[in-house]
């Protein structure tokens, strides 16, 4: 044995012999229950970042069930990343000096998969460099044809049994990034604004947005406000910029009386609330503000401005015709932005596929409260049930071409939509003629993503899904418990009637060693990949479980993981002192040998180390990794290299079998609950111990307690 632990030399000659000898792969046997983890899949795009090293987790609880000898898969896939990928792909083009309007979209999208596909091996080679044991031989992409085959399905289905409908409904649209996102990607920013206090007929009211009076349809007040009671259901003469219009004044429980004059204008083509109030008042929509950010047709000669310069003319213009009473410039208040590019998104009315969540969610409520998903910690299964609670219906269109495209085609002659399992339907369901054009939207990536679980497993290898679904733990980080662990568990129990997972584990954020979140502005970043280079990708495992509960923020720094490597470094001088020990045959230590064991200290360490397999094994049945890892770092440093080497150093030295058998066997237990944790020095370790039976320890067998 080397003098010292070298993890470069090691790690990937340790993982190459796992993937060639097939211990990633379960052996399907019938008569036992399987153990099924599905890797939350990265984008196949970018690099892995320390949030992705948190999926360790993941490979203990798989390492810990592979040596129960329980089949056991741990299943990969690559997140094609809709938005995220094209995004990125569009930044290329444009330092080519194009942009994605200078192709069709075929050519586009055969080019944003070459663009992956050529980048896809990067994250998976990184995945193999931290030691996640994952069964390569499923590996599965979001946009293999049999799972757009199945997301496909899922929507027919929802189509035919009425829950998707079309509707023009508002969307929050990015005019830079010309796409549409769900309330649940929105960035809520708080900023200050000038707040305009207009004169509107017999009434002053406040506005922040006065580019938007031309597409107001009514002025609406709360019935309860005695001020203006007396106007509700008038109609009133407004003078604007463009001459003077006529609205009516609606009574609105939505307007709140102490905002402003308690009277609010109302343009339902380009706000939230005025587009419910709108649609209780029967109020026609006026679209203003187009899809490239500019004003339309109906602002006369403001059309063609940008949002934010017409607002300031048409403000000045204002108070030139004596229209603005009063502008109050400290206005905060909060504005929904763009989480990629940071823009204000403009609320904007577009016609998009809507799921209908209510029946969803109540299924998916249903079965929470009859524990048929344990949540780990348990805290959460209150906050799972507040969200399915919450929801609304979700938009599942978006104006992207990197994704699955909506399988609805729409009919040129009568307008009426045909929905097909992705095929090109004949004719139109309704009227029968064939004049038909696709919808040009693609599915929301979180809406295929949501069938993950389900759709994989159907793909993967014949007999998978009844073997392995519902799978056993979903573990994740708690920041996409909304986006993605809620809709699994409503498309999961809608597509197949089961749930998708039997407990959710929840990981908190990794953060820096002073408890802030890790960032490229603050400098603070760690580098998995770097990290694993520098002290060995055990060390840094270690260091992500070391310390931290389940659900709880992590702080890792360098030291830590410099910490974990000396803890590496002390288990190869343990090791190699007991390889130098054993010069000649020792007999292994078992109970015949028990029975006659005569010293205090071998004795005490042999209970000391049941006492230590009982603990470990009970919190690793507890998801409390940390605390085994503890357990173990302890003994194996404090307990077994502080006292019983040094106490029995003659014994040692003189050849004493008892000693030696005892001092063995109890190393080899220490590698075997270190495996899942540290699983390439215990490896390395094991096959390097005199007597080592021949089978690498990632498929031996789990101490008995
Ligand atoms: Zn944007
Ligand atoms: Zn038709």
């Amino acid at each position: 044995m080397d003098k010292a632990y070298n993890p470069a030399a090691v790690e990937g000659k340790i993982y190459e012999l796992w993937e060639q000898g097939g211990y990633f792969t379960p052996k399907i046997d019938k008569k036992k229950k399987p153990f099924t983890v599905l890797l939350p899949p990265p984008n196949a795009n970018a690099d892995l970042h320390l949030g992705h090293a948190m999926y360790v987790v993941e490979d203990i609880m798989i390492r810990y069930h592979r040596m129960k000898g329980d089949p056991t898969l741990w299943l990969p896939g690559a997140d094609h990343a809709g938005f995220e990928t094209q995004y990125v792909y569009e930044k290329q083009l444009a330092k080519e000096g194009k942009s994605r309007f200078d192709f069709d979209r075929e050519t586009l999208y055969k080019m944003i998969w070459d663009f992956v596909q050529a980048n896809r091996g990067n994250m998976e080679n990184q995945l193999r460099r931290l030691g996640f044991s994952l069964d390569w031989s499923r590996n599965i992409f979001t946009l293999d044809p049999k799972i757009i085959a199945i997301v496909h399905q899922t929507f027919k289905k929802l189509y035919d049994d009425g829950l998707v409908y079309r509707a023009a409904g508002l969307v929050n649209y990015c005019t830079r990034d010309g796409t549409s996102f769900s309330d649940l990607e929105v960035v809520h920013v708080e900023q200050t604004d000038p707040l305009y206090y207009m004169k509107y007929g017999p009434f002053v009211l406040a506005t922040v947005r006065p580019e938007t009076k031309f597409g107001d349809t009514a002025v609406a007040v709360n019935p309860k406000d005695k001020r203006y009671k007396e106007w509700i259901g008038k109609e009133i003469t407004v003078e604007g910029l463009l001459g003077p219009f006529k609205v009516k004044v609606v009574g609105d429980a939505a307007i709140d009386p102490t905002f402003g004059t308690g009277v609010a204008k109302v343009t339902p083509a380009h706000d939230f609330t005025d587009f419910d109030i709108g649609k209780r008042h029967n109020l026609p929509m006026k679209q203003v503000i187009s899809f490239d950010g500019r004003l339309t047709d109906l602002a006369g000669h403001y059309k063609g401005m940008k949002v934010k310069a017409a607002r300031e003319l048409i403000a000045k213009d204002l108070e030139a015709k004596g229209l603005l009473d009063h502008v109050d410039p400290t206005y905060t208040h909060t504005v929904a932005t763009c989480y990629k590019c940071g823009n204000v998104l403009e609320p904007l009315p577009l016609a998009q596929w809507h799921v209908k969540v209510k029946p969803l969610t109540d299924k998916a409520k249903q079965a929470i409260k009859q524990k048929k998903i344990a949540f780990i910690p348990k805290r959460f299964e209150k906050i799972v049930t507040m969200w399915l609670t919450n929801f609304h219906d979700w938009n599942i269109s978006r104006q992207i071409v990197w994704g699955i495209r909506i399988p609805a085609w729409q009919c040129k002659d009568c307008s009426a939509w045909t929905v097909t399992r992705g095929e090109m339907p004949r004719s139109c369901v309704t009227c029968g003629k064939s004049n038909l054009v696709q919808d040009t939207d693609n599915f929301d990536t979180w809406f295929s993503s949501g069938q993950w679980p389900a759709a994989t497993l159907k793909t993967t290898k014949p007999g998978d899904f009844d073997y392995f679904y519902p799978t056993s733990v979903m573990e994740t980080a708690y920041d996409i418990l909304a986006v993605w662990v809620c809709r699994m568990i409503m498309l999961g129990l809608y597509a197949t009637g089961e749930v998708p997972f039997r407990t959710v584990y929840f990981h908190g954020l990794v953060r820096d060693s002073k408890g802030q979140k890790m960032s490229k502005s603050k400098g603070n970043v760690i580098n998995p990949l770097k990290m694993a280079d520098q002290y060995g990708a055990d060390a840094l495992r270690f260091s992500l479980v070391f310390g931290t509960a389940a659900g709880n923020d992590q702080s890792v720094s360098e030291d830590k993981i410099r910490g974990m490597r000396n803890f590496a470094n002390k288990l190869w001088n343990i090791g190699r002192f007991i390889n130098l020990s054993i010069q000649k045959n020792i007999p292994f230590y078992d109970d015949a040998m028990h029975k006659k064991l005569t010293i205090a200290h071998d004795k005490r360490i042999i209970s000391e180390l049941n006492m230590l397999v009982a603990g470990v094994t009970k919190n690793m049945e507890g998801y409390r990794y940390s605390d085994a890892a503890k357990k173990i770092y302890d003994f194996a440093w404090h307990r077994l290299a502080d006292v019983h080497l040094e106490k029995n150093k003659e014994r040692f030295a003189a050849g004493d079998t008892q000693a030696l058998a005892v001092l063995r066997h109890v190393f080899f237990m220490i590698l075997k609950l270190l495996h899942p944790f540290m699983p390439f020095v215990t490896e390395e370790l094991y096959q390097k111990m005199p007597g080592w039976d021949g089978t690498p320890l990632i498929v031996s067998r789990w101490p008995k307690t």
